[in-house]
């Protein structure tokens, strides 16, 4: 990749005899013709791909950079060196709030070179032009530049930088190509060089053997299918349900023939919202994806605002730990109508269509926490009420909960963060925030023990559940059914159609016992030839 565009001199100054209100036309123009370009090639696009164009383009016009910008030009400074200095103080206060507006800091520098590079008379910045397939190396990738990659020509993409949930990881996966983010070495290595990058094991591999190319070229060329029944060798049956946000990943989950939903982040739908959804507004948007799951599982997980996913109208407050803040089910203390007219609207929507609904609250502590929930939901009308456990005391207490609760779903990336005291989006700490940590496992099992004692299902809806040997283990602890994101649930089923459950559950015996995640990952991959048949 090109080096980005570089910095204007400090002492940038226009021309002599510019006028200042030209140079602040000027900045508009520029801002205005980025957005242009970008919402040009976000009509080209589809999917999240689209939405990310379209997000980056509105940035692009976003009047506190480009009034800032212009204040600077007023007081004499040079149009491009006025819009550098603008978008630093953007990207610091964003960078300030944490999270997944801190990951939104790069979307500003990425329009922040386009608008300089336009003012300046450059090409805009990008990916270089290839015919020829290639594995994309940089230090960090513009979220509109990876919206628009090519995998016909673009193989993968390895960042030196970047977080693991970052617009351009999000949309790596969403496009299929294989990305691995935050490897530092891939600087180093020369142009020219053949890799290959594994993004499920996150891994690069410089100068491979002859032998490794042609497994890796036959894993690619594996046609990767689903028959819509999740279960072990022995046909003990295991729900392989998807992860969803929205309408399109509605589409995904149905193209893969997923057998429901076993997650729906309702957040994700409002993430814009400055105030509270209506409940129209919130029947319309959930009856979508109902209404594609006549008569299958979907289980709608109230709004989970805080941390990485801030909603302004549920997070009041700035918080020094949001992570360990008011997100969740937490939020319903001081925003209780919120959560009402969310149940009522679920309530509604489920009563207009055919799938079989399912609610669940995120970020349960408390066995009174998880009975005021289930209460709530009863007054409301839905019935299956259930929680999420992924704050370790909910799996230690998860005989008090599910004594209420009708089901828990283990979200994995949640209890892995809060077990090992280990912030998920920060790549440095990936060793701790691992669901092979034995740790994580041991209060899975205590989950799966509890939900086995009083015969409520147990499911797992964290990543965890998409790695396929992972998912042997779970299974082996009890969970009934695994929902992930919908691209890997035909992996997870062949790999599960080959194992046993009593194969499962001596796997399981053997994550839960070992001294590390690694001793863990490793002691099962061991036993478990058909991921080297199948490449995974
Ligand atoms: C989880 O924590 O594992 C989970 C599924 O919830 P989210 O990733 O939305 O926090
Ligand atoms: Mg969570």
């Amino acid at each position: 990749m090109p080096d980005a565009v570089a910095e204007p001199p400090e002492d940038a100054t226009p021309a002599p005899g510019t006028d200042p209100e030209a140079e602040s036309a000027r900045i508009a123009a520029a801002a205005q013709a980025v957005k242009s370009d970008l919402e040009a090639r976000a009509a080209q696009a589809s999917g999240d791909a689209a939405d990310v164009l379209e997000a980056t383009a509105l940035m692009a016009a976003d009047p506190t950079l480009v009034q800032a910008a212009q204040a600077k030009a007023a007081a004499g400074t040079a149009a491009e060196r006025a819009v550098w200095e603008a978008a630093v103080e953007v990207a610091a206060t964003l960078a300030s709030l944490g999270g997944y507006m801190a990951e939104r800091a790069r979307d500003v520098a990425d329009v922040r070179d386009r608008i300089v590079a336009a003012l300046t008379g450059r090409p805009a910045p990008g990916v270089p032009t290839r015919t020829e397939p290639f594995v994309l190396a940089a230090r960090d990738l513009a979220p509109a530049d990876t919206a628009t990659l090519d995998p016909a020509t673009c193989t993968a993409l390895v960042t030196a930088e970047g977080g693991p949930t970052s617009h351009t990881a999000i949309l790596a996966r969403a496009l299929g190509l294989p990305a691995v983010v935050a490897a530092p070495g891939i600087l180093d290595i020369a142009e020219g060089t053949v890799v290959l990058v594994d993004g499920a094991a996150g891994t690069v591999h410089t100068d491979p053997t002859a032998d490794q190319i042609a497994k890796a070229e036959q894993v690619a060329r594996r046609v990767r299918t689903f028959d819509g029944r999740g279960r072990t060798s022995d046909g003990h049956p295991i729900a392989l349900l998807a992860n969803v946000g929205d309408t399109k990943g509605v589409a995904a989950a149905v193209e893969v023939g997923a057998e429901g939903v076993g997650l729906f982040r309702t957040e994700f739908c409002f993430l814009g919202n400055d105030s509270a959804p209506s409940i129209d507004e919130q029947v319309t948007a959930y009856r979508a994806i109902l209404s594609a799951f006549p008569g299958k599982k979907v289980v709608v997980r109230t709004l989970d605002a805080g941390a990485d996913k801030p909603l302004p109208f549920l997070n009041l407050h700035q918080e020094a730990n949001p992570a360990l803040g008011v997100r969740g089910i937490r939020t319903a203390a001081h925003s209780e109508q919120v959560l009402t007219d969310q149940l009522t609207a679920i309530a509604t929507a489920a009563a207009a269509e055919q799938a079989e609904v399912w609610v669940m609250a995120p970020m349960v502590a408390t066995a009174d926490e998880a009975a005021d929930f289930v209460a709530r939901c009863h007054a409301a009308g839905l019935q299956t009420a259930g929680v999420m456990v992924e704050v370790p005391s909910a799996a230690l207490s998860a005989s008090d909960i599910l004594s209420s609760a009708s089901f828990a779903s283990i979200g994995t990336n949640d209890l892995g963060q809060y077990t090992m005291a280990a912030d998920r989006l920060l790549g440095e700490l990936a060793g701790l925030n691992d669901p092979w940590q034995p740790a994580v496992l041991r209060l899975v099992q205590l989950t799966c023990e509890a939900g086995k004692r009083l015969e409520r299902p147990v499911g797992v809806c964290g990543e965890a559940a998409a790695d396929p040997a992972l998912a042997c283990v779970l299974v082996g602890l009890g969970v009934s059914s695994l929902s992930m994101t919908p691209r890997a649930i035909p992996d997870v089923s062949d790999v599960l159609r080959a194992t046993s459950l009593a194969d499962c559950r001596r796997l399981a015996a053997l994550a839960v016992d070992s001294r590390t995640a690694a001793e863990a990952r490793a002691g099962v991959r061991a036993q478990l030839p058909i991921l080297d048949e199948l490449g995974l």
